[in-house]
């Protein structure tokens, strides 16, 4: 296995950002504890693998900040922001239910103070729950409104030295255009985080991927609903998009 130079151990280390959309089938809201199982026991099964796993939350399914900016919203937009940092801390609380029915120790941290139903995120502690072999469940994003919690997840991935920083997606990897409306969309098998920010490629917050890019964090990002993938892309195998330094050309 490869070695996590900087975390001094030789087990592998990954950040996995989860959307709230692996929460519900698609065009569905809310919780769907089918589609949670679903992740849950792909999630416990990279666990059993030996492979170190901290998990950033999304809200989406739930509610996301910028969907109250309209004009006559009285709710303030920082206020939406801090709904959809709870909705990943609702989100977290499921996860961790769904993955610890299957025998797999997990631990909830949230960057929201919620001491009643999760721990507060320190990254020490958090470190030290990985080295035992629990699954971290990271809520309330970075804590800051006005991002989401791809931004989280690039944060989290560099202070908790993970060798890749996965994001789970309902398409293949990164396309040159939405695949789903545009059958001609490109797939690519690889980027670099300059293509991804100078051909505005949705992949993820343009602060996220900057702040790989100055840590060269690689990113994997690729299809969660493909059976298997998951341990796949935790074990290093090279699915979906990878995002270095490395050009697509190269
Ligand atoms: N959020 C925030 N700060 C963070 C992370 C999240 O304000 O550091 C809010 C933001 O409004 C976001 C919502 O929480 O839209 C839910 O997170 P996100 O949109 O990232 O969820 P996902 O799309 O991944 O399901």
């Amino acid at each position: 296995m490869e070695e996590n130079s900087a975390a001094g151990t030789s087990r592998r280390r990954i950040v996995l950002k989860i959307s709230g959309e692996g929460f519900c089938p698609a065009h569905e809201r809310g919780i769907v504890m089918d589609s949670v199982n679903r992740l849950a026991s792909q999630i416990a099964e990279v666990a059993a693998s030996g492979v170190e796993m901290a998990i950033v939350m999304g809200g989406g399914n739930i509610l996301r900040g910028a969907a109250f900016k309209a004009a006559n919203s009285s709710i303030q937009e920082a206020t939406a922001h801090y709904m959809g940092m709870l909705a990943t801390l609702i989100n977290g609380l499921a996860l961790q239910d769904a993955i610890e029915a299957l025998g797999q120790p997990t631990r909830l941290m949230t960057t929201v103070k919620a001491d009643t139903v999760a721990e507060p995120y320190i990254r020490r502690r958090a470190d030290h729950h990985l080295e035992k072999g629990r699954v971290v469940i990271i809520a309330g994003g970075t804590g800051l409104p006005f991002v989401t919690t791809d931004t989280a997840a690039a944060q989290r991935a560099l202070e908790l030295r993970a060798d890749i920083l996965l994001k789970a997606t309902k398409v293949d990897g990164v396309y040159s255009d939405d695949p789903v409306k545009n059958p001609e969309a490109v797939f690519y098998d690889h980027l670099s985080y300059d293509e991804v920010s100078h051909q505005h490629l949705k992949v993820m917050d343009q602060e996220a991927i900057a702040k790989c890019a100055e840590h060269s964090m690689p990113v994997m990002v690729f299809n969660f609903r493909t059976e298997g993938n998951l341990l796949r892309a935790a074990q290093g195998e090279h699915i979906g998009t990878i995002i270095s330094d490395r050009a697509s050309a190269e």
